[in-house]
């Protein structure tokens, strides 16, 4: 790990790669704004307090890795976060080797055969069922885990409840299914692709319990950490942070736990208050400096052949 950039820790310093941040790049902007009639880049950027991605994905690239190393991060995870804009990831994770990983929405009702050809230079490919109405048990899922296996990829599958703020704030609709948010839906697959890292954000967004089931039973699952788990009100009693890092490191362990952010547009930035929040976390219940190294880092880089 020498020569990686480091963030101050209760640890000491700590290398952090972020397994969860979204590459919000024009391409996807406008497809945005594309969905509301009348509505320009200008002035959805100003509704939502946004600053516009550059044209090209290159200098959005450049504001992240500036932003990166601001704040000592070591590197991150780049969702394209819409179908079809994989081509903005690889060239902003090609232009900074090293600090990005390139995952890509895709959505699976969409594809006729494999996955596009573009998919060579991505390594998490991201599915949301609820997103695109499909069950992950469906068939059309297939072609996203052949790939995934055949060229030792992971594949995100987003659980739980599905929120996307930017779309209320604009007041585009959301018409999504949570039928088809259950982790439990991941069991026969996850087992069926036993080398192929499975990666459930939010610690499955209020599936918690379902999460660690799944996780238990198959041991390429991974859980993300990210964002602020706002899916903790949803619990009986009181769940704090720190019980949520209690239950998941008892159950899926500390090899299991990927570190991120869901970082997503400028100016706010990257999201050290998560960290911050999560660092005090692990370290109150008593994590070992390994194993927070394990989180923070060497998990995602262990699981993307870093
Ligand atoms: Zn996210």
């Amino acid at each position: 790990m020498s020569g990686r950039i480091a963030r101050a820790s209760p640890w000491g310093p700590m290398v952090v790669a972020d397994a969860h941040l979204h590459f919000f790049s024009q391409k996807f902007f406008s497809a945005l704004v594309s969905q509301k009639p009348g509505l320009t880049l200008e002035a959805a950027g100003a509704q939502l307090g946004w600053q516009l991605p550059p044209h090209e994905p290159e200098k959005l690239a450049a504001a992240w890795v500036h932003e990166l190393d601001r704040h000592g991060v070591f590197a991150s995870a780049l969702i394209a976060s819409f179908p079809g804009d994989e081509d903005s990831v690889i060239a902003a994770a090609r232009a900074f080797p090293g600090r990005f990983f390139a995952y890509a929405m895709v959505n699976p009702r969409a594809l006729t055969a494999a996955l596009p050809a573009a998919f060579a230079d991505i390594r998490v490919a991201c599915l949301f069922p609820a997103m695109h109405g499909y069950s992950i048990q469906d068939d059309c899922v297939r072609p996203v885990f052949e790939w995934a296996q055949a060229h030792r990829r992971a594949v995100f599958v987003h659980c739980g409840v599905l929120s996307v703020g930017f779309r209320k704030k604009l007041g585009l609709p959301s018409p999504f299914d949570m039928r088809f948010s259950n982790p439990i839906d991941l069991h026969a697959i996850a087992l069926r692709y036993p080398e192929v890292p499975i990666i459930v954000p939010h610690f499955g967004a209020g599936y918690f319990r379902e999460a660690l089931m799944l996780a238990d039973l198959c041991s390429n699952v991974y859980l993300d950490t990210s964002s602020s788990n706002q899916w903790m009100r949803y619990q009986a009693g009181h769940l704090t942070l720190r019980e949520v890092f209690r239950h998941a490191l008892e159950v899926a362990g500390s090899q299991r736990l990927l570190f991120g952010t869901d970082s997503s547009f400028f100016p706010r930035g990257w999201q050290h208050a998560i960290f911050e929040d999560q660092a005090k976390a692990l370290y109150e219940i008593g994590t070992s400096e390994a194993d927070a190294r394990a989180i923070f880092s060497e998990n995602l880089l262990r699981i993307l052949g870093h």
